[in-house]
């Protein structure tokens, strides 16, 4: 997968994504990472990159002309991304799609945003991480990638691992445990020792349903749907 990333903070990447599998993969070419500096297409001597905002108000808003030129010099097809609190939510079910991309193009910004006619020009798709707000598009990105970096053939090294996690089968996971067996006063639970293998997994389905009605009653409905749909 190539990956370009749009901003005027290139020095952020790759970030925690030269680590550990995300890095790996990296170093074994498996995806490709590109960094843009917006302000290398600034018109101006200082290099700026924003404006004020069209009708008053606080913050900064990216100039469309100044986007518009590093788009046009480095996007060159497949899925454009716009991390913004605005977007569409960022799900597993996203990430799975876009796993399945051969290049895809982000645009990080800072501030208030980006004028919206360069988004539209380009046909940007927005995608926000949560309800809440950070300081930069990059974070997210970063997040976003790492999420689908995970996905791509031969990162995980044990091709399971993705099919019994959070999120797949609107359950979360299971509680984890390891050695040693008994730790100040707590033991791991029983069943998992037992090798019995048909037990272990009621098991962890039952510890799946419980925590998924308890803490995420939105993904608990949909499991239900989903199994009512079953029979
Ligand atoms: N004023 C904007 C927030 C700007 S935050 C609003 O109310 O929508 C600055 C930048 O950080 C955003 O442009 C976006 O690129 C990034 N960002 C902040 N929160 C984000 C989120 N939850 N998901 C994705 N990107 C986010």
């Amino acid at each position: 997968m190539k990956v370009k990333v749009l901003t005027i903070f290139p020095e952020l990447f790759p970030g925690f994504l030269g680590h550990s599998l995300t890095g790996k993969a990296l170093d074994e070419g498996k995806w490709t990472l590109q960094t843009v500096n917006i302000r290398d297409y600034a018109f101006d001597k200082h290099g700026s990159v924003d404006d004020t905002p069209a009708g008053g108000g606080a913050g900064m808003v990216m100039r469309p002309d100044v986007l518009g030129a590093a788009l046009k010099a480095h996007y060159t097809g497949g899925r454009l991304i716009n991390m913004s609190p605005r977007g569409r939510p960022l799900t597993q079910k996203l990430v799975r799609k876009l796993a399945m991309e051969d290049e895809l193009t982000f645009i990080c910004s800072r501030f208030e945003g980006i004028d919206e006619r360069v988004l539209e020009a380009f046909g940007a798709e927005d995608i926000s991480i949560g309800d809440y707000v950070l300081t930069g598009g990059e974070q997210a990105a970063q997040i976003l990638l790492d999420a689908v970096v995970r996905l791509l053939p031969g990162v995980l090294g044990n091709a399971d691992s993705a099919s019994e996690e959070s999120f797949e089968n609107f359950l979360l996971e299971y509680p984890q445990y390891t050695k040693p067996q008994l730790w100040q006063g707590r033991a791991v639970p029983a069943v998992l020792l037992s090798g019995h293998h048909q037990n272990i997994k009621n098991w962890r389905l039952a510890q799946s349903k419980q925590v998924t009605e308890a803490r995420r009653p939105d993904l608990w409905k949909k499991y239900l749907d989903s199994e009512k749909n079953l029979v």
